[in-house]
């Protein structure tokens, strides 16, 4: 069997490549030894923001019951076949994009066999490219009893809300999933080795602990976990009891065997590319989760699946990272994109001074923006509904290197809660005349 390209692993790099590539003309083969989606559509993203969703608005139900005097009652096991279907529909549209496209798919566990070939059981995949998207694994914590807890992989696939849940981790998935069992009915104990989203800004992190303890979240941070029992963690801050232990502690790249052999540098973190996403083998790629780059993102594995196809089809980018934008998927939800680092001023509007945050009937959030010394936007973070939104403007600002004069003086609709960008910017210039002063 003989290729143009030969695409190892079918998540979100690795499908999205072999799409484009296909209907650039390419004929692809693409290996996969799970199921097409990867971790974004089977085990992360996808299950973890319908759970989000669910949890959201059944907290949001039975408040509104509560209010009303109504009585709620929530079938729940409807909402993980839910989940399954949605998982089962993208990870089969995703084949049918790939076939459609003229890409071939091959099941099964790839080993790099050369810089040309790689083996799948006893067949050999030729290939003038080889495009390594292989992703990533859960951390294990180096921790005795650690068979006793499961993956934030797995925790997203459970069948039923545990009645007590403790969630090792201090990081996004953590935090995520410590809320979303408590808003389902879990109570949840989150242990976290260090602050809780320590990358926030003091405001951010202050509001979403807020909220997790306003949903019984009990959070214990800079404890170290000693022990895991069948049922308890032990801790040097105490031991905490929990029907499921789950560890979400970050993550490990899967290099594929044979790599050694044909001599691919990766360090801990992963594969080493250059922006052009070329390892250190000529006609060896690597794309995704899989490279050595700290923000694990599936958008990520988007941008980086498109350059490759492009430069693989005869074209000439580059990777540029600038202002990536990241999105906690918790109530509030928390947006962040740039570089804290660089920030030398904030400026901030909240959205309770925000007409259609007012009218939506919002109790918090509010826009920040991080200013270098010359004015330019460095970085944002928005808390609060249409977070996830609201960052994509501000991600295209920091892309761009626009001055907030820029933004300041631009019109953007009213009423919306993006106007809270702008008046973030107005605040620079004293201008950002609806808020209270
Ligand atoms: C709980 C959770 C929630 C998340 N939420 C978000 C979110 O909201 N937004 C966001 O942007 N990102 C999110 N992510 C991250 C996102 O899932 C990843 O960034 C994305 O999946 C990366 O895609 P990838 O293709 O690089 O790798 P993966 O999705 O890991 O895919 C790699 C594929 O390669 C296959 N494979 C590996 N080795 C081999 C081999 N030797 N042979 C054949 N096949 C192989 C694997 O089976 C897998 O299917 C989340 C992750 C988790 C765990």
């Amino acid at each position: 069997m003989k290729y143009d390209v030969a695409v190892i692993g079918g998540g979100t790099a690795g499908y999205a490549a072999s799409i484009a590539l296909a209907r650039r003309g390419k004929s692809v083969a693409l290996i996969e030894r799970n199921r097409i989606g990867g971790v974004c559509v089977n085990y992360g993203c996808v299950p973890a923001i319908f759970l989000y969703d669910v949890s959201f608005l059944y907290s949001r139900s039975v408040e509104i019951a509560n209010y009303k005097g109504l009585y709620n009652e929530i079938e729940l096991d409807n909402f993980f076949q839910k989940r399954d279907e949605i998982i089962e529909y993208l990870s089969s549209a995703g084949r049918k994009l790939i076939e459609n496209a003229g890409g071939e798919i091959i099941e099964g566990e790839a080993e790099l066999a050369s810089r040309n070939a790689v083996k799948v059981g006893s067949t050999v995949v030729e290939a003038d490219k080889v495009v390594l998207a292989t992703g990533t694994s859960p951390k294990r914590p180096n921790v005795e009893g650690v068979e006793n807890a499961i993956s934030e992989d797995e925790a997203t696939r459970l069948n039923y809300v545990p009645a007590s849940m403790v969630v090792i981790g201090g990081g996004v998935g953590a935090v995520e999933l410590a809320q979303i069992y408590a808003r389902l009915g879990s109570s949840v104990t989150l242990v976290s080795r260090s602050k809780v989203l320590k990358f926030l800004t003091d405001n951010a992190r202050r509001i979403l602990l807020e909220s997790l303890d306003f949903d019984g979240v009990k959070v214990v941070e800079e404890a170290s976990v000693k022990r895991i029992n069948c049922c308890s963690v032990q801790t040097d801050k105490g031991t905490f009891e929990g029907d499921v232990i789950v560890y979400a502690v970050g993550r490990v790249s899967n290099i594929p065997k044979g790599s050694d052999h044909v001599g691919i540098k990766y360090d801990e973190n992963g594969i080493l590319v250059n922006d052009k996403l070329e390892t250190n083998v000529p006609g060896v790629y690597a794309i995704g989760d899989v490279i050595n780059r700290q923000a694990k993102l599936a958008h990520l594995a988007y941008l980086d699946a498109m350059v490759l196809a492009v430069n693989l089809t005869g074209g000439n980018e580059r990777v540029d990272y600038t202002g990536v934008p990241m999105v906690i998927y918790t109530d509030p939800m928390v947006a962040v994109a740039g570089d804290r680092q660089k920030v030398k001023r904030y400026v901030s509007f909240p959205f309770n001074a925000n007409t259609r945050a007012i009218i939506k009937g919002l109790r918090e959030g509010f826009v920040t923006l991080g200013l270098d010394d010359s004015g330019k936007i460095v970085y944002a973070e928005v808390v609060g509904d249409g977070a996830e939104e609201l960052i994509g403007i501000a991600s295209l600002a920091i892309r761009k290197g626009i001055q907030v004069r820029e933004l300041a003086f631009t019109a953007l609709p009213h009423p919306s809660l993006s106007e809270a960008l702008v008046n973030a910017a107005r605040a620079y210039f004293d201008l950002d005349v609806d808020s209270l002063k």
